[in-house]
């Protein structure tokens, strides 16, 4: 457990980077703060929420589930943001997150709409983008994403797709990281016509980065438990 000075201090440090970040953009620019907790414990997700953090993302869904039931009391907002295997549909359904940021494929889209529909449930959602073209991460490749986000809007009565998330390339090479964040809020910005709203990029290493690029939600962890 960290105690809470230091995570008011590494909070307060990453806010007033997105401060400074979507100031540069333009000061209607708003970027939501989605603090990850896979790496940290129970507590220190309720001392975020004591310091005036309200969003929190997890990305297994074990876990969610776990956190979900405990913090019920709080009135937090559960982002998914993992790989979704298709055995645990049913129980991200019934954990019902604020938003499911990592829908990889059509088919997944499918079963999850499938699941839905059966339980008369609709699902926030966003299609995950792998803009960075790495073989280990998740998404649909940047150029069928267009494609891939019309047919989920029309197949997919009761999903309710919200706009796209990335992770942004793994690399030391700002140009290359650059490039993958421009290339998915150019598909974003394409997509707004069709109600896209969020796009989703931005980690503890790159979300200055991201935020300059367009990025209206960052998701942070490592940067908040240092
Ligand atoms: C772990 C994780 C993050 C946060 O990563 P940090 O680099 O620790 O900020 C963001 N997005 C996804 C999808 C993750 O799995």
């Amino acid at each position: 457990m960290l105690d809470k000075e230091r995570l008011r201090k590494n909070l307060d440090e990453v806010i007033w980077n997105i401060e400074q970040a979507r100031i540069a953009v333009s000061e209607h620019h708003i970027v939501k703060l989605v603090t990850v907790g896979k790496y940290t414990d129970i507590k220190n997700i309720e001392t975020l929420y004591e310091l005036g953090q309200r969003a929190f993302g997890e990305n297994q869904v074990q876990q969610l589930e776990e956190r979900t039931v405990a913090l019920e009391a709080l009135p937090l907002e559960w982002h998914f943001i993992g790989t979704l295997q298709k055995n645990k549909i049913n129980k991200l359904i019934d954990i019902d997150p604020f938003l499911m940021q990592s829908i990889d494929s059509l088919d997944l889209a499918l079963a999850i709409d499938e699941r839905l529909e059966r339980k008369e449930r609709t699902m926030n959602c966003l299609l995950q983008i792998n803009s960075a073209r790495e073989e280990s991460k998740s998404g649909v490749p940047p150029e069928e994403a267009k494609d891939i986000y019309q047919e989920i809007l029309e197949r997919c009565s009761n999903i309710k797709l919200k706009g796209v998330m990335s992770i942004g390339a793994h690399t030391e090479d700002q140009a290359i990281v650059q490039e993958s964040f421009e290339q998915t809020y150019q598909i974003y910005d394409s997509l707004q016509p069709d109600g896209a709203t969020v796009c989703s990029m931005g980690m503890s290493g790159d979300y200055e980065l991201a935020i300059s690029c367009g990025s209206n939600l960052v998701r942070i962890g490592s940067a908040l438990f240092k």
